[in-house]
């Protein structure tokens, strides 16, 4: 039995460590050089505990959330992943705001959400001293942080250790179907044979669905930029700290991100369904995004901002997750994966598992599963020269994450690629001095010219390095 998932982020990477522990043959495929490049990339990096869906209107988003943050717990362990269980604070600024609050903790309870409270003005304050204003907060200690495109490396590594095979920088261009059951993908490097599909691909996924006539659903973007500061700008929160929440958003959060920076964001702004690419920031946003965030946490000036960026979520028609068998047998929907998206992920791959057996796939386990994997582990005050120095990060550690790429198959060499292995580059100076260091390097692991390596894959080439190369060609 053949499987094929379209599309490396950390929905599609889940289902592939998931599916891996089975006798099965898996392969991920994926446009992009490398995993974890599309919404995967940009995001608050939270794992949500659970209370914010409402369960008539959004179920699969409500159970898979709450079931997703546990098996989370299990898997950053078992992956290795940086990780923080911070907790969270949800703060209600004014007495007004406190009924939302009890409504939250409702909504919570009815999900199952563990560990929920409602926490006085001076409990708040004791946990949080800084906070601008505050007359109440619930307290939801489940909630933790991950660095989503490390996470995604994770599964694709140990996913690959059991046998999955990735194919990068392959686009699907259609999926083929005869006698109403599929029979493989074509895509930019040939036809993939395949018994099953699941289309997990993001943005795109509704695009990918009409090619089996499953038109229902429709996905367009909801920008959300962020802001992140330098390190040592001011005071950073311990907790994850939420506003009290409309009806289209979390609200802007604030936060120290796993790396120590602290960062807010994000906003929500729809955009037209053919924007899909749009990941500008823009002056009104970011403006809007600090102001909102100086509400509850006095924000260091904007001077010390060392970082902007935006992701774009792929809201479905209806809101809530497309996870279903569709009428072209092999054909598995897992779309429209908007936030809590990321949280939910393992759950959603247990879930597909499910529909498989249901559609009479006998899932065998293997006898011999790897559960583990090992993160890379910088070796800040040791041996080799220091690349990044921002950030510590030393070459013997850019060898290791290249050694690792080219084992998941990656193909074009790309800084990014470095960069979600090692944190080399995200710090103050952004990559201003070690950017090129990187790109020798690859240079040198690839044997490709200097003037060929990219930033973030093919069109994103640096073209630095010696002009007599291309004179050459
Ligand atoms: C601003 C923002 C904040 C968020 N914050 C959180 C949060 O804090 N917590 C949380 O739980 N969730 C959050 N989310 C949601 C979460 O990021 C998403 O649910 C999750 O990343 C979606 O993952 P995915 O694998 O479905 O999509 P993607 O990561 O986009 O993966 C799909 C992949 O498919 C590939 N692809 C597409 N078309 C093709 C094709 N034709 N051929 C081959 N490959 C293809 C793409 O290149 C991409 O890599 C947030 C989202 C955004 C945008």
């Amino acid at each position: 039995m053949r499987v094929a998932i379209i599309g490396a982020g950390i929905v599609g990477a889940s289902i592939a460590r998931e599916l891996s522990r089975y006798e099965v043959e898996v392969h991920l495929v994926e446009r992009e050089a490398d995993v974890g490049w599309g919404v995967s990339k940009a995001n608050t990096g939270l794992i949500h505990a659970g209370y914010d869906d409402d369960p008539e209107r959004f179920p699969n988003r409500a159970r898979l959330c709450v079931e997703g943050n546990r098996i989370w717990h299990r898997w950053v362990e078992e992956l290795d992943i940086p990780h923080a269980w911070s907790g969270a604070l949800v703060i209600a600024k004014e007495e007004s705001e406190v009924k939302v609050l009890e409504g939250l903790l409702r909504r919570g309870e009815r999900n199952r959400v563990p560990e929920l409270r409602i926490l006085e003005r001076d409990e708040a304050l004791s946990m949080e001293p800084n906070l601008v204003k505050v007359e109440a907060a619930l307290y939801a200690p489940t909630v933790g942080q991950i660095s989503p495109p490390q996470a995604v490396i994770a599964l694709v590594e140990n996913a690959v250790d059991n046998g999955v095979k990735v194919h990068l920088d392959t686009e699907v261009r259609g999926v083929e179907v005869s006698g109403e059951k599929v029979r493989g993908l074509r895509t930019s490097a040939g036809f993939l044979e395949a018994d099953i599909v699941i289309n997990a691909a993001g943005l795109y996924a509704d695009e990918i669905s009409r090619e089996v006539g499953a038109d229902y659903f429709e996905i367009r973007p909801r920008k959300g930029e962020y802001l992140i500061f330098d390190e040592d700008a001011g005071p950073k929160p311990s907790r994850v700290l939420f506003p009290t929440p409309s009806e289209r958003s979390k609200g802007v959060v604030v936060t120290t991100e796993v790396q120590g920076h602290l960062m807010v964001g994000p906003n929500a702004q729809d955009l037209p369904k053919e924007e899909k690419d749009d990941r500008s920031t823009t002056p009104k946003g970011l403006r809007e995004i600090y102001k909102k965030a100086s509400e509850i946490w006095p924000l260091p000036p904007l001077n010390k901002v060392i970082r902007t960026f935006s992701g774009l979520r792929p809201e479905p028609t209806g809101g809530d997750f497309v996870i279903r068998a569709e009428d072209v047998w092999g054909f598995v929907n897992v779309a429209g994966m908007r936030s809590p998206g990321l949280t939910a992920a393992p759950a959603v791959a247990k879930e597909v598992a499910r529909i498989l057996a249901g559609m009479g796939i006998d899932l065998r386990e293997k006898t011999k599963w790897k559960v583990r994997r090992r993160g890379i582990h910088g070796n800040r005050a040791g041996q080799g020269r220091v690349i990044c120095r921002c950030n510590l990060v030393r070459e013997p550690e850019i060898r290791e994450a290249i050694r690792r790429m080219k084992r998941i198959g990656v193909k074009t060499p790309s800084v990014d690629s470095v960069k979600f292995r090692t944190s080399a580059t995200t710090g103050t100076c952004q990559g201003s001095f070690c950017r090129i260091e990187i790109a020798s390097i690859l240079a040198e692991e690839f044997n490709s010219p200097l003037w060929d390596v990219t930033l973030k894959g093919r069109g994103s080439e640096l073209g630095v390095g010696d002009v007599k190369v291309l004179l050459r060609r």
